[in-house]
């Protein structure tokens, strides 16, 4: 199992910055906005804002920071255009997402057999191609500080310095791992979401697929019907039968909004959605696998998982399915996170600016952790970096 996150660690877990050079080598940006009298170069110069990430929340600020003519580049840590579509499972055709929204003042790809992997990276490479996007990558941001009021973000060796600052690191680098006893004790195979090599892998394996979230259902859907598959989860699944309504949908994020508006960490999605069977999990309901869904057991030993009550479970294979944290840790020096652990966010938990430091934006995180929402975020967050400027005319 690669790069995934122990309940008990603080920190984030990412891909290592494969060597760009720096002086920034030209090929790794992106068209520049010839407007902005950027010197990306120098590394000394002071932007008005700096965009970590570019998936859907990322581009979505990018454009709109252009279109408000602020000067800023984004970092992004992958080698290529993507987010974290790029890394998801081959199996994952653009029907099987549960919808990819527009980037602002595009249309949405189209939902077609494609693998998601495939069609979202080469959606979101036109649209920076398209826009001009300023994109600098490989750059992974090791961590941001506040040196007399600007902001010094750095990557290894390289640093870029700035007013404000979005943040779109999104989850994916950030994947979530709880911790049970004698889990370093198996035998067998243990693989995160981020790691799931599709179902051929599981052929003739037993099967433990752990979490209560969309991904766990649909690796059921897929491994269920080809192999010898059980199900724990930690809550019983609250599961949605009506159609998931856009009021449905707005319904879900105010309860976010509220979560953040307080400072408390962001809930799953699927924690206030509900989980919905598609047509793909038709047959594996038919095998019952969903009925049969156990607690979450209370060891691991070498070859398998036992239970409070000493009932045992052979297992060739645990999948964790288990989820995702903000990946935010490079923003620890900047002290945005309230006692409740998580970024209160402005406008009781709607807007995108950290209370703590106004300078600060979140696209991507809580409420907007969609890709509909990531979109709208970008804009507010544009806006917001607009409004701290205007506030801190000293040093513009
Ligand atoms: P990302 O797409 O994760 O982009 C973040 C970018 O930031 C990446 O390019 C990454 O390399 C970069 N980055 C991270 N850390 C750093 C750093 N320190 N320095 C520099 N760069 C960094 N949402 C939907 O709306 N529809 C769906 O169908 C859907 N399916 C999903 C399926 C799965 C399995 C998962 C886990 C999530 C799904 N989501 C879906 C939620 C989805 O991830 C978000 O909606 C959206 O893609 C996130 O966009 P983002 O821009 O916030 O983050």
């Amino acid at each position: 199992m690669k790069r995934v996150l122990q309940e008990s660690a603080p920190t984030p877990i990412g891909d290592g910055v494969p060597g760009a050079s720096w002086p920034i080598d030209e090929s790794t940006v992106g068209p520049r906005n010839k407007s902005d009298g950027l010197d990306v170069d120098s590394g000394v110069s002071i932007l008005d804002s700096i965009v970590i990430g570019a998936g859907q929340a990322g581009l979505s600020a990018s454009y709109h920071l252009t279109r408000l003519g602020v000067s800023h580049v984004v970092l992004d840590g992958d080698a290529e255009p993507g987010g974290a579509w790029r890394h998801r499972w081959d199996a994952l055709t653009m029907r099987d997402v549960h919808g990819v929204a527009e980037l602002p003042g595009d249309a949405p790809p189209p939902r077609d057999e494609q693998r998601a992997n495939i069609a979202v990276p080469a959606y979101f490479a036109a649209y920076e191609r398209a826009h001009a996007l300023p994109v600098i990558r490989p750059v992974r941001v090791d961590r941001v500080d506040d040196e007399d009021g600007t902001l010094i973000v750095r990557a290894g060796e390289r640093e870029w310095r700035s007013r404000t600052l979005v943040n779109a690191t999104g989850t994916w680098t950030h994947p979530f791992l709880p911790h049970y006893p004698g889990m370093e004790t198996f035998l067998g195979e243990q693989l995160h979401t981020i790691d799931y090599p599709g179902p051929e892998h599981f052929l003739d394996k037993r099967v433990l697929v752990v979490g209560g979230g969309a991904s766990a259902v649909q690796f059921l859907g897929a491994l269920a019907p080809i192999t010898d598959t059980l199900w724990a989860t930690r809550r019983e699944p609250v599961w949605r039968t009506d159609d998931f309504s856009p009021e449905a949908g707005a319904a879900a994020v105010a309860l976010v909004e509220q979560r953040v508006a307080q400072g408390l960490p962001p809930q799953s999605v699927v924690s206030v959605t509900g989980l919905m069977l598609r047509p793909q999990e038709r047959e594996a309901e038919r095998l019952g696998v969903y009925e049969r869904r156990l607690p979450m057991f209370a060891r691991i030993e070498p070859d398998g998982v036992r239970w409070a009550d000493g009932t045992f479970e052979r297992i060739d294979v645990i999948l964790w399915a288990t989820g995702f944290r903000p990946a935010i840790g490079h923003l620890a020096p900047l002290h945005l996170r309230s006692a409740a652990g998580g970024i209160q966010l402005d406008r009781r938990g709607r807007g995108t600016a950290a209370v703590a430091d106004p300078r600060i934006q979140l696209v991507g995180y809580g409420p907007s952790a969609s890709t509909i929402g990531a979109n709208r975020a970008g804009r507010s967050a544009a806006k917001g970096v607009q409004k701290a400027l205007a506030s801190i005319p000293s040093i513009r």
